[in-house]
């Protein structure tokens, strides 16, 4: 047999329950509340005799009844408690944030216990609901992983262009020559390079060839596809890879791009610049050693068309 709890000590639990920082609140079987602590109120703004007897999901109407519901009557009936952390469920009830390090956030993320309340004939005719402030918690781990996911695209991109940098843009390349190996799907590769562009350095000034590096960027993205993958391979060599893809599809674009190119002009700085670029083509249809060979074909294909005159696209074999 316990000790029964004596007067004094139950005014000792009630002032803790009252003082602690979390949230408390005692339900019956039918959702009615029945003890609504200092913190609920608080964050709440329903005071504890507007709370009492009131149905928790008139108090809170954005709680998912039928979840909700499930997981009270597996307390009741097993008689044991469960736990929801904020990355299943930001939060049970929504409650403002108002804490002054987490700000930004608009909400209070929540960890929530429920455990069963047993009467003293042994029945589970109530449970206890605790609500834990685990905003802070919840923004430094959010934070964390939005700025690891910059890093990661920070390592990966080209500053200038916000294009694949050539590692990055290699691993992709390893990669597909790994599935054409496996699968023999087709992949093709254009490599291309600005024509003359010591002279547009030259003639315009460094920023202005940084900017005519930043259109060329913006002109493959236009007109690649999803699931294309282009890098800035050098300074202003740039390396498409095109999954699925033969040459002679390779080539059009290719074309596209030549086409394009040649057609637009280039503001910076009151200048007016106009430019062409070469262009080479290559694919899988022939056994390589590597995906390194790929890269070579394309490469001879790309000097084939500064040979000829340049402003061209010259398809290898
Ligand atoms: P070609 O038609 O044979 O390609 O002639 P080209 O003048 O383009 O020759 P090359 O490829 O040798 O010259 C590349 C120049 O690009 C040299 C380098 O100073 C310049 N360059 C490389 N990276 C950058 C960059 O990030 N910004 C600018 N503005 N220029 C760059
Ligand atoms: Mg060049
Ligand atoms: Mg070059």
């Amino acid at each position: 047999m316990t000790k029964p709890i004596e007067l004094t000590e139950l005014h000792w639990l009630l002032a803790i329950t009252q003082s602690i920082d979390v949230g408390v609140v005692v339900l019956d079987r039918q959702y009615h509340v029945k003890v609504w602590n200092s913190f609920m109120e608080n964050r709440s703004g329903v005071a504890p005799l507007d709370a009492h007897d009131r149905s928790f999901f008139e108090l809170f109407p954005e709680v998912d009844r039928a979840w909700f519901s499930t997981r009270v009557e597996n307390v009741a009936t097993l008689g044991t408690p469960s736990f929801t952390i904020w990355e299943q469920r930001p939060y049970l009830v929504r409650f403002d944030n108002y804490q002054p390090i987490t700000g930004q956030e608009a909400f209070m993320y929540q960890n929530t216990t429920l455990f069963p309340l047993r009467s003293a004939n042994n029945q589970v005719e109530h449970l206890c609901l605790v609500i834990y402030d685990v905003t802070d918690v919840a923004t430094n781990r959010r934070q964390l992983l939005k700025v690891n996911q910059e890093l990661q695209k920070l390592s990966s991109t080209d500053r200038l262009t916000g294009l694949y940098n050539r590692g990055h843009w290699e691993e992709a390349l390893k990669f597909e020559y790994a599935r054409h190996v496996r699968y023999g799907n087709m992949s093709s590769l254009i490599m291309f390079d600005i024509d003359h562009f010591k002279k547009v350095n030259d003639t315009y000034g460094h920023p202005t060839g940084d900017k005519v590096i930043q259109s060329v960027a913006n002109v493959v993205r236009e007109l690649i596809r999803d699931s294309d993958i282009c890098g800035r391979y050098g300074g202003e060599e740039f390396a498409l890879l095109l999954p699925d893809t033969d040459k002679a599809g390779g080539q059009i674009l290719a074309e596209r791009l030549r086409q394009t190119i040649e057609s637009m002009t280039v503001k910076h700085d009151g200048k007016e610049v106009r430019f062409t670029i070469s262009l080479g083509v290559a694919d899988l249809a022939r056994p390589l050693a590597d995906h390194k060979e790929l890269i070579e074909h394309a490469d001879q294909a790309l000097y084939a068309s500064k040979k000829g005159g340049r402003n061209r696209v010259s398809v290898y074999g």
